[in-house]
């Protein structure tokens, strides 16, 4: 892997994702959806939320149809996700919130999207992010544990990791963030066992010192001459720059305009 962007969203339209929210907006824009399967995937794996999404808005895909639907029928069609009874619950809650208080609507704001129930700062960026396609960086486990591994930041908790990384990030990247990260954090950058010798990044990143894999190239150095990590040797001492670093996995040059997901180029 050369490149998150390159490899993950090669024409730069977050819609060409491959998380699950990406290929439900690729399928039908709407912010609705990305609401109610954001709540669908919490604490729960990704492949599980795509199935359980698909399922519910076969049958219910707007906030009056969930709000009127029976209780044990939202159950049977979101069971693939962890906690399907207390989440058809809340999707009940928050689709009578937006009828209550918005018309049935979405709100674009980050402010409105915190007052609604069950929504936090994650739900509320992910509903920005790709269901206006306004920049933010929601910020899940998988981002969080990317980002500090690529030194991009140092923080105990996704919620510190979005207040530094949109400290530190320039805004042209927040869009992409989540998925490129998120993809990486599955594929390669994995939270136990991270296949690192098929990471770039090995060169600046700071958990890899860590890994087995430097481990056994401090132990037996030809091995890594023989077989080096595509992202260079491990020569960590005295580096510096390593959020410059960082944001260099974010290639520019790849990104290009997107009428929906818009971001300038920088
Ligand atoms: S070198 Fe290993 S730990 Fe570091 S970013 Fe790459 S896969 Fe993750």
């Amino acid at each position: 892997m050369r490149d998150l962007s390159r490899r993950y969203l090669p024409a730069g339209d977050l819609r060409e994702g491959g998380t699950a929210l990406a290929k439900i907006v690729a399928e039908r824009e709407d912010p609705f959806l990305v609401l109610i399967s954001t709540i669908l995937s919490q604490r729960t794996r990704d492949e599980k939320t795509e199935i359980a999404s698909r399922r519910l808005f076969a049958k219910y895909d707007t906030p009056q149809s969930i709000a009127d639907a029976d209780a044990a029928d939202l159950e049977r069609l979101i069971k693939p996700v962890g906690f399907y009874r207390q989440k058809a619950v809340q999707i009940q809650k928050v689709s009578r919130a937006l009828l209550d208080r918005h018309g049935g609507s979405v709100p674009r704001t980050y402010e409105e999207l915190m007052e609604l129930p069950q929504v936090g700062p994650k739900t509320a960026n992910c509903v920005l992010v790709y269901g206006y396609g306004e920049p933010r960086i929601p910020t899940d486990t998988h981002v969080h544990r990317v980002s500090n591994r690529l030194g991009l930041v140092r923080t105990k908790s996704p919620e510190q990791t979005e207040q530094r990384l949109m400290r530190t990030v320039p805004k042209d990247y927040w869009l992409h963030i989540n998925e490129l990260f998120i993809r990486f954090g599955k594929d390669i950058c994995r939270p136990i066992g991270p296949r690192c010798p098929e990471c770039s990044f090995t060169k600046f990143c700071r958990h890899y010192p860590r890994t087995k894999w430097a481990k056994a190239v401090r132990r037996h150095p030809r091995a890594e001459r023989a077989h080096p990590p595509r992202g260079g040797t491990s020569g960590h001492e005295g580096r510096g720059g390593h959020v410059d670093d960082a944001l260099s996995v974010l290639d520019r040059s790849d990104r290009t305009s997107c009428p929906r997901f818009r971001h300038r180029a920088p």
